[in-house]
Parts: structure tokens; sequence; C-alpha cells
């Protein structure tokens, strides 16, 4: 965790909100990484996702279900999402969020509607690929 912390103090110092994030497979640190948002631009630049990015380029797998994570902050609900698909074994956070999320409501989930032949083409596509992926 102590690693961890010196990401987010890294990431403190560049203006952005401190969180740092370390990823450990065979008792060995494979990934260090902090949040970056601002300076990259990148809406995903989160401190959990730049080290699952790492660790699966060093694995050569996107599957960490060998690794464990140490985060500074409690990952918020896209990284937990992300974590999720990541197969990591555990996750071990130091603080909890000091903010529940307000942007739960901005974006409006809207099923679209639309009649089309590609649009079926799709969606039989997908049911076939699930239905192979099932036998
Ligand atoms: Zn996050």
């Amino acid at each position: 965790m102590n690693e961890a912390l010196k990401e987010a103090y890294k990431a403190y110092k560049n203006n952005e909100i401190p969180v740092g994030a370390v990823i450990v497979h065979d008792k060995k640190i494979i990934a260090r990484a902090r949040n970056n948002r601002q300076n990259k631009n990148n809406v995903l630049g989160h401190a959990e996702v730049n080290a699952i990015l790492k660790a699966e380029k060093k694995l050569k797998d996107w599957r960490l279900n060998e690794c464990e994570m140490y985060v500074t902050l409690e990952p918020c609900e896209m990284c937990k999402i992300i974590i999720e698909e990541s197969r990591l074994k555990s996750v071990y956070y130091l603080l909890e969020k000091p903010l529940k999320s307000s942007k739960t409501n901005c974006v409006d989930y809207i099923k679209a509607n639309i009649r089309s032949e590609s649009a079926s083409d799709y969606k039989k596509m997908v049911q076939e690929f699930f239905q192979n992926l099932r036998n």
C-alpha cells in the first residue's frame, strides 16, 4: 500500500485527484499507476484502470485472476466494473470514497428501437455468438 501511496502523492503534485494503485502478482509489483485524467485528457485515466492496463500488458493476458490490487481510495463505479471484468482476485483499498457519486443520473440510457436489416442481422450474430459460447 505504501507504493500505491507514493503514486497518489505524485498524482496530487500533478493537480490530479490523489489516487494511486499497484497490482501484485506472485508477491511482485507488476504495475504502478496513478490518476492522470486531467493531464492526459482521458476520462478513463483512473489509477485502477491505468494499473490494470499495465498489468495486462506485462502478463500478456487480460485475465488478472492471479493478481491483487492495492489502491489508496475505494474504487468508483466505473473502476469496479473494470476490476470485475479483469477478474482480479482481490482489491485492498485504504480510504472509503469521501463523496458518493452524483453522476448516476446525468446520462439517460434508452434502448434504441430500430427496425432495420442491419439491426436484425446484428441481433442474429450476437445470439449465434453466445449460443456457440454455451455449446
Ligand atoms: Zn475510478
